[in-house]
This record gives C-alpha cells, structure tokens and sequence, in this order.
C-alpha cells in the first residue's frame, strides 16, 4: 500500500479543510471496509485519509416530522435504531443485510453510499477502465454475470449500495459540507448515471462530504424490501427491490418502485409505479408490476437470467408491502 497522511479532525470545518479538490487525493475515511480494500488493491491511493468518524455526527435525531441520520453513524447502529425501525422499515431490512456483522460494525452510513462498485475490472489494478480514466468497460466483452441491465453505458457497473435503494424510495435528501457551505440535494439527483460522469457515481465533489441523511415523514406508506441473493451472508444482492405503497381502501393510490443492483444507479421504476396506480394487490398485479419494472432491460451476454431475478425482487416487495407473505 502507498505510504499515506491521516488526520484525526474533530469537527465538520476541519474534516472539509482537510479534503481537496483534486480527485482522489485526500479522502474521507468511514469504517474504511471499502476504501481500505481499494488502497491495498492499488485501485485508489489517496496521499491524505481524513478520518470523518470523530468528525460527523453519528446519531439519529427527529427532524420535520421525519429523522435525521448522521453520515459517520454505524451500519450496525442504524439497523438496530428502533424508530428507524418503526418509521422506514425498509431501511432497516437493507442495513440488516448488509455484509456481515464484523462489516456492520465497521462500516458508516456514509461510506455505504459513497462506496464504490464492485466491479471485478475496476478492482483490479491491471484493467484501466471508464472509471479508472481509461477508455473501455472491460465488462462488455468479459465477464459480465452481476453487472447491469439496466442503464448501463459506457460502463456496466451496478451501484453497490443496499441503502441507497431505500433512501430514493423514501425521498430523502443528502446533506452535503464543502468549502463553499452546505447543500442538499435529493437521492434521486446524488446518484448519477455512467453516461453523465463516468469517473465517479454521485455528484458528491471531491472536497465535500456527506454529512447527513434527511427522511421526511413516512406518512401512511407500506414498504416492502425483498434481496435475491446467491448466498445468505458475505455477498452483495443479485437483484433486489424496495416498495412503498399509499393504499386508498383496497386500491394503490401511489406507488413508488426501486431497484437496486441492476444499473448504475439505484433504478426507480415509474412503469411499475404506474402498473400499480389504481389495482388491488393480487399476485396478477404484482407480477405485471414486475414485468413493467424490466420492460426496458438490456442484457449483456451473460446476465440475461438477472431480468427474472429482478422481476422476482420487485413481485415479492410489492406482495410484502401488502403484508402477503412470500416464501
Ligand atoms: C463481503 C462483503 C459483503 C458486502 N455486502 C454488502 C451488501 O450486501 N450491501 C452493501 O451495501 N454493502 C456491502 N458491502 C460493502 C460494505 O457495506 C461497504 O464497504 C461499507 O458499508 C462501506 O462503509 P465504510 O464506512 O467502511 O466506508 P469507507 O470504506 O470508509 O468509505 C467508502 C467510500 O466512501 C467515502 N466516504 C466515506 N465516508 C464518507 C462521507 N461521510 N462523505 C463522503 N464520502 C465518504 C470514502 O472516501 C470511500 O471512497 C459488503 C462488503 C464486503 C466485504
């Protein structure tokens, strides 16, 4: 691993003061189960670390009616929050499966949506991609099983991030610190597509960080989070889905559909949403919601079998958040 700074900042003015606008050359440091593995991986070697878990708040505050996570607060912490729990159930159902426990316990709010993708190409030091400043995705004719079917081009990666699918689905909003002051911005404009900005995944400037989660009030929703996965434990999803649902009576008034491990970007589905708009929920109406969700898929040569994957994700979150159970 190249030789690196480390500073210990105690404040958020600090942690900022420390970062620098250059790509990559000093980078803020959660529980480092991400960026730690890239260093030793030669993928990233930053010259400076900036240490943001004394830096940013790490606890969960009510705000407006909703609730207020701060970035440097444990994956295993937010899992385990009960009002989170209570209030955005499927949030916690991400947290929970995220990684393991020794992960969990590591890990920070920020840096799982910050993390970077798991891309074997752009993990290895010797493929110089899109992401890398080089220019082909390796993927599109290589191995290419567990990357996207969805808005992928020029590079196929799939976003990483568990909770970022329930975060869009939920309607939150980023707080960002830069040198400039803060900013919000909405999860659904953080999280960019290859075709905006193929170097990076978010809007998230190399001299800012993300300081907080904002949620705003669930209102009356039902949600329902359902991951396929290879294995139980120790591994990313292959495909998986979060639903909320407004009922009026027995029928959708509005629905909001999200993907994740299929594109680039946590991938809402405003076809699926519309499917729903209007029906009861019956195995019928999910499973057209489903269809609707991977109407636009496009499969590389070897990920074909994610479509039904993802269309089994998204049925059983839609059959959850109705309260049907599924198997
Ligand atoms: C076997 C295994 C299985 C896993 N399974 C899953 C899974 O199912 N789902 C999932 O979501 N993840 C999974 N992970 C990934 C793991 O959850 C992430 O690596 C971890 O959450 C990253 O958090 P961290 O605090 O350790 O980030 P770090 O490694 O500290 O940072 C990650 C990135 O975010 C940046 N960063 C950190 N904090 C901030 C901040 N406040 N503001 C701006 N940028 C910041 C860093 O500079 C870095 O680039 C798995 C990991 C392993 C090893």
């Amino acid at each position: 691993m190249k030789a690196f700074a480390y500073v210990n900042p105690t404040n958020e003015k600090e942690a900022v003061a420390a970062l620098s606008p250059q790509l990559e050359q000093a980078m803020p440091i959660g529980g480092g189960q991400d960026l730690l593995a890239r260093m030793k991986d030669y993928v990233t070697q930053p010259d400076r670390l900036v240490n943001v878990k004394g830096a940013l708040e790490s606890t969960v505050t009510p705000s407006r009616g909703g609730l207020r996570i701060g970035a440097a607060m444990k994956m295993v912490d937010l899992a385990e929050h009960v009002e989170v729990a209570r209030m955005y159930p499927a949030i916690s159902a991400a947290a929970i499966e995220v990684g393991t426990p020794q992960i969990r316990n590591q890990a920070t709010v920020g840096g799982n949506l910050n993390q970077r993708p798991r891309c074997w190409y752009f993990r290895n030091e010797e493929f110089v991609c899109f992401k890398k400043g080089g220019n082909t995705c390796f993927s599109i004719t290589g191995e290419n099983q567990f990357h996207a079917i969805l808005g992928g081009g020029p590079s196929f990666i799939v976003h990483p991030s568990s909770l970022a699918v329930p975060m869009l689905a939920y309607g939150a909003t980023f707080r960002l610190a830069g040198p400039k002051g803060e900013r919000q911005v909405p999860a659904a404009d953080y999280f960019t597509l290859p075709s905006k900005n193929v170097r990076t995944e978010n809007v998230l400037a190399p001299d800012e960080l993300l300081t907080h989660v904002i949620l705003p009030p669930p209102d009356d929703v039902k949600s329902g989070h359902y991951e396929v996965r290879y294995k139980a434990s120790h591994d990313w999803p292959i495909a998986f889905a979060t639903v909320l649902l407004s009922m009026s009576g027995s029928t959708v008034k509005n629905a909001r559909v999200v993907m994740g491990a299929v594109a680039p970007v946590p991938w809402r589905s405003r076809p699926a949403e519309e499917a729903l708009t209007g029906k009861p929920i019956t195995e019928d109406t999910a499973a057209a919601a489903a269809d609707a969700a991977l109407q636009d898929a496009r499969p590389l040569k070897q990920n074909a079998y994610k479509v039904q994957v993802a269309k089994v994700a998204v049925k059983r979150a839609i059959l959850r958040a109705a309260g049907i159970e599924v198997g």
